[in-house]
């Protein structure tokens, strides 16, 4: 049996931890926070979207597209939810969508923090891991409180989304200085920022929408839901789903523009005739006025200053050419974007360990043996839904059990 250091007490780390044990091997996990599974805690707004009951290829992003799925097929969804449910978290299913019946995360950290404790898995808190080596068989790891040595490592300090939760990037460098390649890490599950005006007006608005993503003015990808307007631009989960196309284009110096359908439900000449019969309502009501109820206050007065209409003009004025322009701008307002928001608002970062250099069904690396790399590190990114937890269980539970 070998002796195990894991780096990193995060999702992926504290699972290998657990089969890694659950296999007889001595296992310490080094985290350089005060406690292990502070991220953990932070997800699906504190009751933790573990996992989703839908597993697509599409629902994981890499620069190999093959690679989530093999990992995903040692260990997938119903593994994952057998494995929480041995351990006491009794799965509640929304629209696919797994969350502990608890709905708190906390419980999550606490079933995995019991499981270690039986199994005698020493952990070592405030312990920051600033280099490994491998000589001849061995691994050394210089940290902040001294060194440690291990016959195998598994690398599970995430990516370099939300830094005060611990994921810092050391993980990478310490990939790095192991001989592996990086994928750009980009912020991914992120906010969007335009330059434009008018958003400091639209601040607060949520609405249901349709988005279209176009980079370089040709169609990257969709989405539909609530979008939440902020004084910097976009935000809700439509946004997230898209933000990573975006990042990736605007990282390659691609021109980036949302394309926003504000009455998804109605085709345009629908929503030309409801215009056009609102506006017919009464002639003395201002263009603005015939809009109320119809739209948040808010964005019907940008709405028409964009389209080129005076809100205070008189319906009776309000002509045909008019309709048409803000029915276009209705059904299809462009919005410049000019960056993602930063890792530090980010949920997961896209990029990472290069894939080509690990193998999927041990989530060992092709370059050192017995180096191990799981969880946010690897090139791998989920959509919003459980998927970025998905991936640290299956990564963290592959290399435990690889070892
Ligand atoms: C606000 C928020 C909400 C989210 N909600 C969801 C959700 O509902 N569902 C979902 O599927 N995903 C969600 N995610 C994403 C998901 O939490 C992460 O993808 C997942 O936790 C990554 O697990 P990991 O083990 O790879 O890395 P992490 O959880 O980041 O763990 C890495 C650990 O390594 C430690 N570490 C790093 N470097 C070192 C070092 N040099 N020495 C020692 N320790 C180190 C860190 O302190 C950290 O504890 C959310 C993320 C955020 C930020």
């Amino acid at each position: 049996m070998s002796n195990v250091l894991i780096v990193g007490g995060g999702a992926s780390g504290l699972a290998a931890g657990i089969f890694a044990a659950r296999g007889g091997h001595k296992v310490t996990i080094i985290e350089h926070k005060d406690k292990i599974g502070k991220k953990i805690l932070a997800t699906g707004n504190g009751k933790c979207n573990y996992t989703n009951l839908v597993q697509l290829p599409e629902c994981y992003r890499s620069n190999d597209s093959t690679f989530p799925m093999k990992v995903l097929s040692v260990f997938g969804v119903h593994e994952t939810i057998d494995f929480f449910r041995q351990l006491g978290i009794y799965p509640k299913e929304r629209d696919g969508y797994v969350y502990p019946n608890s709905e708190q995360a906390a419980s999550v950290v606490q079933v995995l923090e019991m499981e270690l404790k039986r199994l005698k898995v020493n952990i070592s808190l405030d312990v920051h891991v600033e280099h490994i080596q491998k000589v001849n068989n061995t691994f050394k790891l210089n940290t902040n409180k001294g060194d440690f040595t291990a016959d195998k490592v598994i690398l599970a300090a995430g990516g370099c989304a939300s830094p005060n939760h611990g994921s810092d990037g050391s993980g990478y460098l310490l990939a790095k200085e192991l001989g592996h390649k990086l994928v750009k890490p980009l912020p991914a599950l992120v906010q969007l920022k335009s330059k434009e005006k008018y958003f400091k007006t639209l601040a607060g608005v949520r609405t249901e929408v349709y988005i279209q993503l176009f980079v370089n003015d040709r169609f990257a990808a969709e989405e539909k839901g609530e979008l939440l307007i902020a004084n910097y631009g976009v935000s809700g989960i439509p946004i997230f789903q898209l933000s990573r196309f975006a990042a990736k284009a605007i990282n390659e110096s691609k021109k980036v523009t949302l394309k926003i359908d504000f009455l998804p439900s109605l085709n345009w000449k629908e929503t030309f005739d409801l215009i056009t019969e609102r506006m017919k309502i009464n002639p003395k009501r201002t263009a603005e006025e015939s809009m109320v109820g119809l739209f948040n206050n808010k964005l019907v007065f940008v709405m028409l200053k964009e389209a080129g209409i005076e809100p205070d003009l008189f319906c009776e004025k309000v002509n045909k050419k008019y309709i048409t322009d803000l029915v276009n701008q209705i059904k299809e307002w462009k919005i410049p974007i000019s960056e993602t928001n930063s890792f530090e608002q980010a949920q997961v970062s896209a990029g990472g360990v290069n894939t080509a250099e690990i193998t999927p069904t041990t989530m060992e690396s092709k370059l050192v043996k017995g180096l191990y790399l799981t969880g946010e590190l690897v090139d791998v990114d989920g959509t919003c839904g459980g998927y970025n937890l998905q991936w640290a269980w299956s990564t963290g539970a592959v290399a435990g059990m690889s070892l």
